[in-house]
């Protein structure tokens, strides 16, 4: 139980990976918010487990995520772990993709980090012990074809997260980006369906395509991330400061 009597807050924690993030972080004691903008599904979450916590938050909303982050702060204590996971993915090439997806991509993707951690941040007193960390991909360390927003945008969750370190160096936060290749979890699902209706394959056959670009050949299971976000929030990481960790069964 080495995360007692911690507060850890999770975007995006009613599915996939921020579930398994969410329910990590509880098995080690701490006591985690977990928002998504489907409030049902985030109180079914919680009714499971009495140490999460339901807060319906859009990211894409300053106001809804500064509010919701200060409440849940008042409630449960300062956000001492913060795990900026809320996400979305689009299959779009070059040369199609539009100004406008392009920003509402970005206002989930790249805003909506920027905006959560600050406010999470903010809850820390001086010399508060921290963890903030970011989900970006295998996307943020190279080039995804017909994913230029997703791509650029997961390159910008880890320069944000370089940054805060540099800011912060010699504190005790720390900040580190998690980037999975494909994981088995509901944001697959639906790029397999795509794959599937635009090549003219079974779902079966496209997440198997999804499956041969990690590079150990198999998708990932949520919890082999959630591992690595328990590790980051363990004392023995506590010199682990401004990474990208690749997770991704091999070299990106
Ligand atoms: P997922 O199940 O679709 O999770 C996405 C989560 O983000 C959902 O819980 C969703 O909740 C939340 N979300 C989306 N838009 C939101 C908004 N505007 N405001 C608040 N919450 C919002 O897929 P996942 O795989 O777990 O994805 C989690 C993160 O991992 C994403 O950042 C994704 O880019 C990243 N990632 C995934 C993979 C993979 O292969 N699965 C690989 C690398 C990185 P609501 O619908 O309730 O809002």
């Amino acid at each position: 139980m080495e995360l007692a009597g911690r507060h850890a807050l999770v975007t995006g924690g009613g599915t996939g990976l921020g579930l398994a993030i969410a329910t990590a972080l509880s098995a080690a004691g701490a006591v985690v918010t977990v928002t998504g903008r489907d409030a049902a599904r985030l109180d079914r979450v919680a009714a499971d487990d009495p140490r999460l916590h339901p807060l319906p938050m859009d990211v894409r909303d300053e106001a809804s995520v500064r509010d919701g982050i200060a409440a849940a702060a008042a409630a449960r204590g300062p956000v001492a772990i913060c795990v900026a996971n809320a996400g979305i993915a689009a299959a779009v090439p070059f040369a199609q993709e539009t100004l406008d997806h392009w920003r509402r991509l970005m206002a989930v993707n790249l805003d909506g980090v920027f905006v959560t951690l600050q406010a999470a941040l903010a809850t820390l007193g001086p010399g508060d012990w921290g963890r903030m960390i970011a989900m970006s991909s295998v996307a943020g360390l190279r080039g995804l074809p017909r994913g230029p927003a997703y791509t650029a945008s997961k390159h910008g969750v880890i320069g944000l997260i370089r940054a805060m370190s540099e800011e912060y160096m010699g504190g005790p936060v720390t900040f580190n980006a998690l980037c999975p290749g494909y994981v088995d979890t509901p944001i697959v699902d639906r790029a397999a369906a795509g794959i599937a209706a635009r090549h003219g394959m079974s779902e079966a056959e496209a997440r198997d395509r999804l499956a041969s670009a990690n590079r150990h050949g198999r998708l990932l299971q949520a919890e082999e991330v959630a591992g690595a976000a328990l590790w980051l929030c363990s004392d023995a990481a506590r010199s682990v400061n401004g990474q990208a960790i690749a997770i991704h069964g091999g070299q990106v």
